[in-house]
């Protein structure tokens, strides 16, 4: 069986919010929590939502081997996923998820060739925009180089071993929730 599931998709199409749907729904699998070098948003808490680290700190974790996969995302901040939290789930037996881009999902696949992984798209392309626009949490700059990083995800798509369109949150989480149990 599978117990390492790997979830992207472009920004803003509501992955977070899937996978809260998933955690609300079975208290047993596990999300990773990643390290990243940008700063908080409003409301975001060190160690719940990312580990905010300095640029020296994520080059620390680099050396140490300590991050399972990592990337440059959105041409800006870095982000990766710490190895021991995954490593000690998957060694427990518990299902763990990482919600992480699209460069990190193929750095997987390679290094963990039984990783299911999960592609979210949105219903279209428009509705991502509008999305993202409503969002109100990035400068207009960020939203195009988003946007710009979210048609270079959707190509990737193909490469992924399932893909769920987000009409809606609780849909899309229970067939996600199916394809993670039937693995
Ligand atoms: P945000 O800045 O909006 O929280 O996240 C930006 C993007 O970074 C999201 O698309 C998310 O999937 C990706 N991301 C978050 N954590 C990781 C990680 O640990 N590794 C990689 N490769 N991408 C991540």
């Amino acid at each position: 069986m599978t117990r390492l599931t790997v979830i992207a998709g472009p920004t803003a199409v509501g992955k977070g919010t899937v996978v809260r749907w998933i955690l609300d729904r079975d208290p047993e699998i596990r999300v990773s929590i990643s390290a990243t070098t940008r700063f908080p948003r409003p409301g975001e808490v060190d160690g719940e939502h990312y580990f905010f680290v300095s640029d020296d700190e994520f080059d620390d974790m680099i050396a140490k081997d300590e991050l399972l996969e990592y990337a440059v995302v959105h041409q800006n901040h870095r982000y990766g996923t710490p190895r021991k939290p995954v490593e000690d789930a998957l060694a427990q037996g518990k299902q763990i998820i990482l919600e992480i881009d699209v460069q990190g999902a193929r750095q997987i696949k390679h290094s963990m060739p039984t990783a299911n992984l999960i592609f979210i798209a949105p219903p279209s392309w428009e509705e991502l925009r509008r999305r993202l626009e409503g969002r109100g949490t990035e400068s207009s700059d960020q939203v195009e180089i988003r946007l710009q990083t979210a048609k270079a995800e959707l190509e990737a798509a193909s490469e992924f071993d399932h893909k769920v369109i987000n009409y809606e949150v609780a849909e899309c989480g229970q067939q996600v929730l199916d394809l993670m149990q039937a693995s």
